[in-house]
């Protein structure tokens, strides 16, 4: 590029929390490229407080669902970028910034590798279109809290009985979408002897009341985000499928334990900080690059099983169990059990 941009306008408007978790090494690679630019990130709540105190970002601009591409259109007109970078292109809104933007990257999803992560992968191609540095196609992603806020999630631990000592496993059951249910987590909580908290909306901690774990009160993402950080520092786990909050856990320096079904964890894992299990990894059906065509994807209709994804049956209680105790001190006594059992024991 002859003149170095002023103003790069960054869109993620895929629709998930997760989707915008994975988009963020974007916005760090481009403004270490481009220190001295204006970056505006155009997405949707509730994931824009993630960008809330991050140096990188100038603002914040947030678009309500359904209007996306009239958002992206008034973005264009009011502020002209003279850089931008979208995660999407639906409704015509890769064209419209390629007609308006002197230089843009308007297609991250260009034929993925299987076996590549999604943000390695939006990186790389970044890279090859020499708006970011090349040495910057690792970055992982990560949320800036501040002081305030990380002492904030250690008292939501304190508060829950977590002492400074005791090494947190929580729990995040809440899947997003019926597909990427697991059927296991009583038994993983009853295993885990009391030490397990669960994370979650009013509703989820609900079905929970009286059950095997303590329950944590609910909280604001961002304080969420801080008590996934304060559990890290604990060197604590976060257990749970491939969802939004599982991947801000992994951005604040959590470490994780993923269980991945539907999607493949080459693909869509949890990076650095995480340790993912996948289930059923030669399912035929699985659409690995284009998972939204998956037939089981939208309403959760396995071919393989009557009872519900197969895949993340497959994910057995005992070997989460035995990850989690590779991370933390857990008695060994009931998971024995449990790290015997076969695939897809309930
Ligand atoms: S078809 Fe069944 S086993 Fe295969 S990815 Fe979908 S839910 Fe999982």
């Amino acid at each position: 590029m002859s003149e170095p941009p002023r103003r790069i306008l960054v869109v993620d408007l895929l629709g998930g929390l997760g989707d915008l978790v994975m988009a963020l090494p974007v916005v760090h690679a481009l403004h270490r490229r481009h220190p001295r630019a204006e970056l505006r990130v155009l997405t949707h709540a509730p994931g824009d407080a993630l960008l809330d105190h991050d140096p990188a970002v100038t603002t914040t601009v947030r678009t309500e669902r359904g209007h996306e591409r009239a958002a992206v259109l008034a973005e264009l007109d009011r502020w002209r970028p003279d850089l931008a970078v979208t995660t999407s292109r639906y409704d015509g809104i890769g064209e419209a910034i390629e007609e308006v933007v002197p230089r843009s990257v308007t297609n991250l999803w260009r034929t993925p590798p299987p076996d590549e992560p999604v943000t390695a992968r939006y990186l790389r191609i970044l890279a090859d279109e020499q708006v970011i540095d090349p040495d910057d196609v690792d970055l992982a992603p990560r949320i800036v809290l501040t002081r305030a806020e990380r002492a904030a999630g250690e008292q939501v631990l304190d508060a829950a009985g977590c002492g400074p000592g005791q090494q947190p496993v929580l729990l995040v059951p809440a899947a997003g979408m019926a597909v990427k249910e697991w059927p296991h987590w009583r038994e993983l909580a009853t295993a885990l002897s009391g030490r397990a908290f669960v994370v979650g909306e009013p509703s989820v901690l609900e079905a929970w009341r009286g059950g095997p774990a303590l329950l944590l009160p609910p909280v604001s993402l961002r304080l969420l985000a801080a008590v996934f950080a304060a559990a890290g520092r604990r060197g604590g786990v976060v257990v749970g499928p491939d969802t939004g909050p599982m991947r801000v856990a992994a951005a604040v320096g959590a470490r994780t334990v993923g269980i991945f079904g539907p999607t493949l964890a080459s693909r869509y894992g949890l990076g650095p900080t995480g340790a993912d299990l996948q289930g059923l990894p030669d399912c035929p059906h699985r659409c690995p690059t284009a998972i939204t065509e998956q037939v089981c994807w939208w309403e959760a209709q396995c071919p393989i099983s009557l009872q519900g994804p197969a895949c993340m049956a497959d994910v057995a209680p005992g070997r989460v169990l035995d990850l989690v105790r590779g991370r933390v001190s857990v008695p060994a006594s009931s998971g024995d059990q449990l790290a015997l059992g076969s695939p897809g024991q309930k």
